[in-house]
């Protein structure tokens, strides 16, 4: 009776545990220096990093370490995985963890799957009367819900190599995981209460309505798709083109400040 009492407190424990040695081993990685070739990577193929805060450049680094020793990569059709991979995926998927000094670093994601160039899915459309159609898209990036990130390097590339633009298809995929981190891609990322819940709801459904119904000169229109697309095309622009966002969308650019705890506008 005792032994198993002891067994059933072991088993809590470890449970309970679980959490402590993983937060060891991250600031472990997150406390090695960061390697020079992997520094000269950021400089050449992340422009990013460089406008940054100081304080912000050396939390990104430590997520880095965490997030390449955390996550396999795949390489497909013959794509080499390298560190100059590694560096720049991570670089920017990290950029939407930069608000969290010790973050859970996409808790559900396992692995990213690296594509030379655009890839082809395939996508069945209802077409009613139990009719489907196959379709097959060109993709630069994809997310899943299952732990997958898939990318397109020749886009990873110039999403990168221009952080102004607006168009970054890391930062798209990732703001997908981020979403997917409270079930499925909807647009609702997780809120800690219902009050920040529901300004979140009226905020984001206000704007995707607004973008619905007039073309707008700063979101792309590919977010009038659907709520969970909207909010990974905001997500770009609030890295990447902050101070039109905050003026095209305010109350968007507030909730995005608030979920990423980060304020672009003043870096
Ligand atoms: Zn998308």
């Amino acid at each position: 009776m005792l032994a198993l009492a002891a067994a059933a407190l072991l088993a809590v424990l470890g449970v309970l545990a679980q959490p402590w040695w993983v937060e060891r081993r991250r600031a472990r990685l997150r406390a090695q220096p960061f390697a020079p070739a992997w520094r000269r990577i950021l400089r050449r193929r992340v422009p990013a990093v460089a406008h940054l805060p100081a304080d912000l450049q050396r939390r990104l680094k430590g997520h880095i370490q965490v997030f390449i020793a955390e996550k396999a990569f795949i390489g497909c059709q013959g794509q080499a995985i390298t560190d100059e991979v590694r560096v720049t995926i991570a670089a920017q998927a990290c950029l939407l963890l930069l608000g969290h000094a010790r973050s859970a670093c996409y808790p559900r994601l396992r692995q990213i799957l690296v594509y030379p160039e655009t890839f082809v899915t395939s996508r069945e459309r209802p077409l009613g009367h139990g009719l489907v159609q196959e379709q097959r898209l060109s993709m630069a990036g994809e997310s899943w819900s299952q732990g997958q990130v898939i990318l397109s390097w020749s886009d990873v590339l110039a999403g990168a190599a221009d952080p102004a633009d607006g168009h970054n298809v890391v930062l798209h995929e990732f703001a997908h995981q981020v979403d997917q981190d409270s079930g499925v891609a909807d647009g609702r990322p997780w809120r800690p209460n219902l009050g920040l819940r529901r300004r979140w709801a009226s905020a984001m459904d206000a704007a995707f309505e607004r973008l619905r119904l007039q073309p707008s000169e700063v979101i792309d229109s590919y977010g009038a798709s659907d709520p969970a697309e909207f909010f990974a095309v905001v997500t770009e622009l609030f890295f990447e083109r902050p101070q039109a966002l905050a003026a095209e969308a305010p109350a968007v650019y507030r909730e995005l400040a608030g979920l990423y705890r980060v304020d672009p506008l003043a870096w």
